[in-house]
């Protein structure tokens, strides 16, 4: 699983020193793990150990901006970046300047902010600079930490409380059980999948009600890890219901899928996709919740015994079928199945596992902004004229992995490029089995 380290961003408007406090955090005292190579303007963000606390540094004063970018643009940006990225943030200020319109400006945004916020007064380089820090109380962002970064007087002290305020184990896992729905129509299989599942190590735990008076969750475990599948009576009411099957199938799977971290659709081998089929796996895609699909029944599929050749044909065509009738769901891996001879068990739950791993990956902020940098200059973005820059990536989010563009001109940032992106992260980090959402913000006021 992905670790995530608490992040601490400094923002702040230019020139109050923030590169000098990010070299000082993660270059001295503090043994520097991995960083970004490039010149001092391009190091953002950096990977730190304090003690035997490790996270990740960033200096918004790194971010990619132009000349002809307003003061006003960087700091909003500065801000927005802090909110996706910060278990902390630092808001430097200058003493030697005293409170300036930026600061206020920054003060007003950060605010909102629901994360530890230190205001550090930097440059405060003698007792007589530390007096005067405590005029940016008047910000009304607590209190005030004075320091100097170039001789690093009250550095330390800052850092102390600012990692104190890091949640202890962000990003490890609690370990619990998997929530699996498994959906499809009647008759692929649903219920003998179940029961394959269940039998093949004889571990059903119970079965016990769930929210609705008609939900039935089971439990398994599999490979030892414990597996709640989600509404099983909805498998197993088959035939009950009055109306469209592919409307109750959407209803109810619709409804599993709230509560689960992954859909498992099963598929009849023989039949191939419905419109139902494809509802599901669409709404799977706009939920944001991990995918897998089992085309079962295959047993009736396989050509006589011994001819190998043949099968992975067939394999191969299908899959092919069903990547075309589903392309907003590309990251499903397709697994072949028989619940009656249980075969492709094991596949289906390892799929099932990788899916949700990948659900709760998170791309570090270095080797994400390097990826995307890569694919912009492989495939540079123009349009009237313009030259499209991205000047920030950051994965705020897992569950599903959300990755957020800043952009100076976010409208041409269109559908199409957007899934080059997602597809160039995907070249390195697959994700297999995981929607992953991009949305572009922009790095420049739109007009
Ligand atoms: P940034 O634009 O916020 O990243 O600021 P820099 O780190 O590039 O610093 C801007 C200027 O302030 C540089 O000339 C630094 O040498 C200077 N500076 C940074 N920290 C201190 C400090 O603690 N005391 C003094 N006197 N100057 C500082
Ligand atoms: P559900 O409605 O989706 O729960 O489907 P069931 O599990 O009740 O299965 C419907 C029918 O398909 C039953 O007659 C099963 O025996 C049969 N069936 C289920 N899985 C397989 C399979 O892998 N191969 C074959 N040949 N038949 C299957």
């Amino acid at each position: 699983m992905a670790s995530s380290l608490p992040t601490l961003v400094i923002v702040g408007r230019p020139n109050v020193g923030k590169s000098t406090l990010f070299n000082r955090i993660v270059g001295m005292r503090i043994s520097v793990v991995q960083d970004t190579p490039g010149v001092t303007r391009d190091r953002i963000y950096a990977e730190a150990t304090v003690g035997r606390r490790r996270f990740m540094a960033v200096d918004t004063g790194g971010i990619l901006f132009s000349d002809d970018d307003p003061l006003i643009e960087q700091i909003r940006v500065q801000a927005e970046v802090a909110v996706a990225e910060a278990s902390a943030v630092l808001f430097m200020v200058d003493v030697e300047s005293g409170p300036t319109a930026p600061d206020w400006e920054l003060a007003h945004r950060l605010r909102q902010l629901k994360v530890p916020m230190f205001l550090v007064a930097n440059k405060a380089d003698n007792p007589g600079r530390v007096l005067e820090a405590q005029e940016f109380a008047s910000l009304g962002m607590g209190p005030v930490h004075a320091v100097s970064a170039v001789h690093g007087h009250g550095v330390d002290d800052l850092l102390e409380e600012a990692l104190k305020t890091f949640p202890k184990d962000l990003g490890e896992d609690e370990g619990g059980e998997l929530r699996l729905a498994i959906i499809g129509r009647p008759n692929v299989g649903k219920s003998s999948m179940l029961n394959a599942f269940s039998r093949e190590d004889r571990s059903i735990v119970s079965s016990i009600p769930g929210t609705t008076r008609d939900t039935i969750d089971s439990f398994v475990t599999w490979q030892g890890r414990a597996v709640r599948l989600i509404d099983t009576a909805g498998i197993r009411r088959r035939g009950k219901v009055q109306g469209s099957i592919e409307y109750y199938m959407v209803l109810r799977a619709q409804r599993a899928l709230q509560r689960a971290e992954c859909a498992l659709l099963v598929v009849d081998g023989m039949e191939g996709l419905t419109d139902g089929d494809k509802r599901v796996a669409q709404m799977s895609f706009e939920m944001g919740k991990p995918l897998v699909i089992a085309v079962n029944k295959w047993d009736l599929r396989e050509p006589p015994a011994g001819n190998l050749g043949q099968a992975s044909m067939i394999k191969k065509d299908f899959k092919r079928i069903v990547e075309g009738e589903l392309p907003s769901v590309g990251y499903a891996p397709i697994i072949f199945t028989s619940a009656q001879e249980r075969a492709g068990l094991n596949g289906v739950m390892n799929a099932v596992f990788r899916a949700v791993e990948n659900w709760n990956f998170r791309i570090p902020t270095g080797p994400l902004n390097r990826l995307v940098q890569d694919a912009i200059f492989d495939k540079p973005l123009t349009r009237k004229g313009n030259p499209v820059r991205i000047k920030f990536a950051t994965q705020p989010e897992t569950c599903p992995p959300t990755i957020i563009l800043f952009a100076n001109h976010p409208d041409l940032v269109h559908f199409s490029y957007l899934r080059y992106i997602e597809n160039q992260i995907r070249k390195k980090h697959p994700m297999e089995g995981t929607p992953i959402r991009m949305h572009v913000r922009g790095a420049k006021e739109k007009d």
